[in-house]
């Protein structure tokens, strides 16, 4: 029961914990729903900045709980969007799962612990980046939109989608390519490099783990981007 071994792990890595209290939640498709919560002193005590992301506290069950702290917990990824005071949101693109299966049940007043911990984004400053390539999936469009928001060079955005709908959510770049996920995500990796990656650019990739170590390898051992260059992170794991 409750957070297990990374729990325990955390704890003695002296990480932040918190807890989210829900005010709302709303669907924006089939496949993707948001959820606003006060966050208490969470955002007070850390400042947001793009990409900023916690781990939450995912009843295993997936039904959501007024007590933070309920049954056997797994941790998982999501990026702060939209803060204003102590509130902010999380966007959850839906599959099946708990985290989804947690935000689809949420309602006003229910809680979740969340850890904050690990969560960093540095771009290099000298020289400054050509561009951003942005490269992703509906999990990461709320990281991607956070870089969007604040990005002073153009960027050119990829993303790979899973259902039609995936395609009208709002993106806020003026031209983004999409791929249908074939092959566990070999389409986008070709389609990434295929765009090409000039070596001056930043690369900020972090889709399925399989594509996402793919272009990472490409982009460092043939495209002489410098490790500073580039944030590489998996955000979901194929299982299917
Ligand atoms: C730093 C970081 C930030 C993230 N931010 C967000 C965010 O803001 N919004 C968001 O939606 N996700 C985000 N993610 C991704 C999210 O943490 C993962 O998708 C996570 O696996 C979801 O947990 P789960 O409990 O649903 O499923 P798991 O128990 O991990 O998996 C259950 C099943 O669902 C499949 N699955 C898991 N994720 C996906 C997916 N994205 N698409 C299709 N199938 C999937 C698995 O292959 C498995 O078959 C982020 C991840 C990281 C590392």
């Amino acid at each position: 029961m409750g957070r297990g071994v990374t729990g325990l792990i955390l704890k003695a890595m002296r990480a932040d914990d918190y807890v989210f209290t829900v005010l709302g939640a709303e669907a924006v498709s089939e496949h993707y729903h948001r959820v606003r919560f006060d966050g208490g002193e969470f955002l007070q005590r850390n400042p947001w900045f793009p990409t900023m992301w916690v781990r939450l506290w995912i009843p295993k069950s997936g039904t959501a709980t007024t007590d933070e702290d309920a049954g056997d917990l797994a941790q998982r990824g999501y990026t702060i969007i939209e803060p204003e005071g102590s509130e902010f949101t999380i966007e959850f693109a839906i599959h099946d799962g708990p985290a989804p299966r947690w935000a689809l049940d949420a309602a006003p007043g229910d809680r979740i612990a969340a850890t904050m911990m690990g969560a960093d984004l540095t771009i290099p400053e000298h020289p400054a980046p050509s561009e951003y390539i942005l490269v992703g999936d509906a999990a990461s469009i709320p990281a991607i939109n956070s870089i969007l928001g604040t990005a002073a060079v153009p960027c050119r955005v990829f993303l790979e989608y899973q259902h039609d709908g995936e395609r009208d959510l709002p993106v806020h770049a003026d031209h983004v390519t999409w791929i249908a996920r074939e092959n566990r995500g070999a389409a986008l990796v070709s389609a990434v490099l295929a765009a090409g990656l000039p070596s001056d650019a930043f690369l900020f990739v972090v889709a399925e783990t399989r594509a996402t170590r793919e272009i990472t390898r490409t982009a460092k051992r043939d495209l002489g981007l410098a490790k500073d260059r580039i944030k590489s992170q998996a955000y979901w794991l194929d299982r299917g």
